[in-house]
């Protein structure tokens, strides 16, 4: 095959945009046609597989991705496989000589770092790019050169760096080379029996239309209502979540689109939305120097605390929502239905499971991480150590969240509860499955095992 004619492969993975895309824009600059390829990869080790609300996400934001790319010329190749095979083979099969894609935090840059090793070794090009944090974890240091593990002097030291790059345009065509591939309904990654979809199809619109929707809604109305994020009855977060999360937004176009234009309240309450991107930014600092944050105690002494058995300690009560404390329950039944959860009921429902039933976190990480569709490979692992006491920076492990004063301060009119427990004070309406003053104290004699193991 001429050389003229070999074309650059995109390869996307978190990162379903054409607006502030640094792959594809360097690769459209390289004035080559284009392929641009996403690989559902359920095989390789290091590749964590998505759990099934995110599946759903997925599905649809690639649906809007391929329309997206469409417009601009250019057609979405799906394969399914072990990344790095299928990278290559596709390398093979078009004569590409250049691979271009936007950088992963966890265990899967593994895979890329070989794969780009394997490519070099061909003298074919491979680049990845910085595109989906604001700051590059590894360059984030303290005084002494090594990670931070408390985020007040992390995002202190982030925001006294230059400012975040202002975002790419989206490039205005792309010479597109169309290659054969999986077919996306094929993927299976709807559900179909049961289809238990509905909430999530009402609650959202994956892609980047509806995350710049979100963005919009965010600077013209929430962030006005920002300083009371954390009453879950009222809509003042962006639920922006599962827009970063699968990258239909950057969180450079976030930024900026956050510094003009904002006034009063909004203005006021823009550098504490910042710090919550900040959290973002931390947790994927973490990721980074500790991969194994979803199944590792960062704490390790937390290594012997005395978790109950799950099975026996009611780990599917607490699923169904069906604990009979109900804001706990509203919670649980709020990320079934819509696969979303308020943050202040996430903290207030993983308490519950990991000091209340002093149920093991990672038990509760793995149900988020499949019923969530923002389940994040850093924010998720990292909040739930923080809650469990065993992460990085979490509070005194003597603050147990007492959920029913949690749920008097937070949601003070009820409404957040009475709109998903319409049952509560009904004969179905299960009671409290624990005490919540005994188990407590449970949890606190649990801990002593994690001192003396200090
Ligand atoms: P906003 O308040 O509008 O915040 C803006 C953005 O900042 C969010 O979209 C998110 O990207 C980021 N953010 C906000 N709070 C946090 C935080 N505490 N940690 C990290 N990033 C944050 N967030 C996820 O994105 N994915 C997860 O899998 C996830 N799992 C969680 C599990 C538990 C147990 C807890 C306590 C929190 C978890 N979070 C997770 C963090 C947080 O709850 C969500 O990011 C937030 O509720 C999303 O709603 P929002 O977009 O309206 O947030």
């Amino acid at each position: 095959m001429a050389a003229e004619s070999s074309p650059t492969i995109v390869w996307l993975r978190d990162d379903l945009r054409v607006a502030d895309n640094p792959a594809l824009t360097a690769a459209v600059e390289r004035g080559r046609d284009v392929v641009v390829v996403y690989v559902l990869d359920d095989e390789s080790p290091e590749v964590r597989p998505i759990g099934a609300a995110s599946r759903w996400w997925l599905h649809h934001s690639l649906t809007a991705l391929a329309t997206e790319l469409d417009v601009l010329g250019a057609s979405l190749t799906l394969r399914r496989g072990p990344a790095e095979k299928v990278v290559m083979g596709l390398v093979d099969e078009t004569g590409g000589d250049a691979v271009h894609w936007n950088r992963r935090y966890g265990k899967a840059r593994e895979v890329d770092a070989r794969l780009k090793s394997a490519l070099k070794d061909r003298d074919i090009e491979a680049v990845s790019h910085a595109a989906n944090l604001l700051f590059e974890p590894w360059t984030v240091k303290t005084g002494s050169g090594g990670p931070y593990g408390v985020f007040t002097p992390f995002w202190k030291s982030c925001l006294a760096r230059d400012e975040p790059r202002a975002p790419l345009d989206a490039p205005t065509s792309i010479p597109g080379r169309r290659v054969d591939g999986d077919s996306l309904d094929d993927w299976g990654l709807l559900p179909t029996t049961p289809d238990w979809a509905g909430g999530m199809r009402d609650e959202w619109t994956p892609g980047s239309v509806g995350a710049h929707e979100r963005l919009e809604q965010l600077v013209k109305v929430r962030l006005a209502d920002y300083h009371r994020r954390d009453e879950p009855g009222l809509d003042a977060t962006s639920q922006l979540s599962p827009h970063l999360r699968f990258g239909e937004v950057s969180p450079f176009e976030v930024w900026h689109r956050l510094r003009d234009g904002l006034s009063g309240l909004a203005a006021k309450n823009h550098a504490k939305f910042l710090s919550e991107i900040g959290w973002r930014e931390f947790s994927y600092h973490l990721l980074f120097h500790h991969p194994d944050l979803a199944t590792v105690n960062y704490r390790r002494e937390f290594d012997a605390y005395p978790w109950n058995d799950p099975a026996t300690a009611g780990l599917e009560r607490w699923q169904k929502g069906r604990t009979g404390i109900p804001i706990v329950d509203a919670g649980m039944r709020q990320l079934w239905h819509i696969g979303w959860m308020h943050n202040r009921v996430r903290m207030i429902t993983a308490s519950f499971l990991t000091k209340n039933l002093q149920i093991d976190w990672r038990a509760g990480e793995e149900w988020f991480w499949d019923t969530l569709v923002d389940a994040d490979e850093a924010s998720n692992a990292a909040s739930w150590q923080w809650v469990a006491g065993s992460g990085a920076d979490a509070a005194p492990y003597f603050r147990v969240f007492n959920p029913v004063l949690q749920a008097q301060k937070f949601d003070p009119r009820n409404e957040y509860v009475a709109k998903w427990v319409p049952d509560e004070g009904t004969d179905d309406y299960p009671a409290p499955m624990v005490d919540l003053k005994e188990s407590r104290q449970a949890a606190l004699d649990g801990y002593e095992a994690v001192k003396a193991a200090k």
